[in-house]
């Protein structure tokens, strides 16, 4: 299997089974996204402890496979973090989809990396970018508290 088509799998994988669906008990942040070029819809669920740690981060979605896999892959690598990793992540996801970075980040182990790595494969198709980062730009949006949802037009 190449590399191409380990990315692949990945995607479709998570596309069709997410991981971490659904209202997390006791979440204190919490904010919604919509990629109106594709209909992808994501309302992201996040729990911060005091020592600001993601201690739950889920979602509730819907849309295309490429847009559930992004959110499904997000919820598991930044569970856990604090939230300064979790933005590290998040620029690293970022900056490799638009300009074909590789993740600096130290807080991913091999798999993680791979997982992440499986949505760079998006940069070819421009349009399907937005679906790639929509729950990205969710999540960021629930840590800083922003009451406005996120239109992934007016974001990068
Ligand atoms: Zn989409």
């Amino acid at each position: 299997m190449d590399i191409k088509e380990l990315y692949q799998d990945i995607i479709l994988e998570h596309g069709k089974s997410p991981r971490n669906k659904g209202k997390c008990k006791g979440y204190n942040h919490e904010a919604k996204g919509y990629n109106p070029l594709c209909g992808d819809k994501v309302h992201v669920y996040l729990k911060l402890n005091d020592i600001k740690q993601v201690e739950n981060l889920t979602f509730e979605g819907e849309g295309c496979a490429i847009s559930l896999a992004s959110a499904s892959i997000m919820t598991e690598l930044v569970k856990g973090k604090s939230v300064i990793e979790a933005k590290k992540i998040m620029n690293d996801f970022l900056s490799m989809i638009k300009n074909d970075t590789v993740i600096k980040s130290n807080n991913l182990d091999e798999d993680q990396k791979t997982k992440i790595m499986s949505l760079s494969g998006v940069k070819q198709f421009p349009m399907r970018v937005k679906c790639a980062t929509l729950s990205w730009h969710t999540l960021n949006s629930a840590m800083e508290g922003k009451k406005d949802e996120v239109n992934s037009e007016a974001v990068d």
